[in-house]
């Protein structure tokens, strides 16, 4: 099977894992545990972020703030407003998007807060109304508890081609969804610093995310059955969480 390449000019950022939906089977793991408070990401590396992207005139195409849902983050403004400041000061070309429930009250007054003063920031406002989401996959069903993934090796699959690599407070990885495995299964191997950003860098992460990853085999959820599907590793690492919750290093 072909190696997939990460897109690594664009850039998924999940700003927080707080969520006000929590979908069911939902791709950061939010239906079957919760995002913390420290899984922030904070002023202060988002500040670094930037002075990174700037150091190393890496130019991003395309930046998504995500989540979690990124509305409640306690500093989305402020994050937007840095982002923007980067985007008419040092990179014009860049496409930012907001990606958001657009469930609450709190979030509907957001949305329209950047409509108002940041209008070409783009807002994907998936308008979900509650935790059933049609044609999502069965992202807690690891391919390695799968028989037909025996002596596998995993080589990446469409998101990191075609969204780009994932940020989070822990650093930086091929995916967006590989990083929130990372966060959730204590793996501290996200990259620290945009320099050492490269294709190799990037893929060697594949055999451990992509293992764990229901993107991977891409089953879709069945309408008979709504509610999260959850395979021996993801059973094993709740059972975990329930008794030690770790943080990875951050970024
Ligand atoms: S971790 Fe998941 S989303 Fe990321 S490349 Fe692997 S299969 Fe795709």
């Amino acid at each position: 099977m072909k190696t997939l390449t990460p897109n690594i000019y664009k850039l998924e950022i999940d700003i927080t894992f707080k969520c006000t939906l929590k979908c069911f089977n939902c791709n950061r793991g939010l239906s079957i545990v919760d995002g913390r408070e420290e899984e922030n990401m904070s002023l202060t590396q988002f500040s670094k972020f930037i002075a990174q992207s700037i150091e190393n005139q890496h130019l991003w195409k395309q930046i998504r703030i995500m989540g979690g849902e990124p509305t409640i983050h306690p500093h989305f403004d402020e994050i937007v407003e840095r982002l923007y400041l980067y985007k008419t000061k040092f990179n014009r070309n860049l496409d930012l998007i907001v990606s958001t429930n657009g469930k609450s009250k709190h979030t509907k007054q957001k949305i329209e807060y950047i409509k108002n003063r940041f209008p070409d920031i783009l807002i994907e406002n998936t308008a979900k109304e509650n935790k059933y989401i049609d044609n999502f996959t069965l992202f807690h069903v690891a391919p390695k508890d799968l028989d037909m993934y025996d002596n596998h090796t995993y080589a990446g699959c469409w998101a990191t081609m075609k969204n780009g690599l994932g940020l989070n407070f822990s650093g930086f990885y091929p995916c967006s969804v590989g990083g929130s495995i990372a966060r959730l299964f204590n793996y501290d191997i996200g990259i620290k610093n945009i320099n050492e950003i490269n294709i190799n860098n990037l893929v060697r992460m594949y055999e451990q995310l992509c293992s764990l990853c229901g993107m991977y085999h891409n089953i879709k959820v069945d309408p008979d059955r709504i509610e999260s599907v959850i395979s021996p590793s993801w059973e094993k690492l709740i059972e975990l969480l329930k008794k030690d919750k770790l943080v990875i290093n951050r970024f």
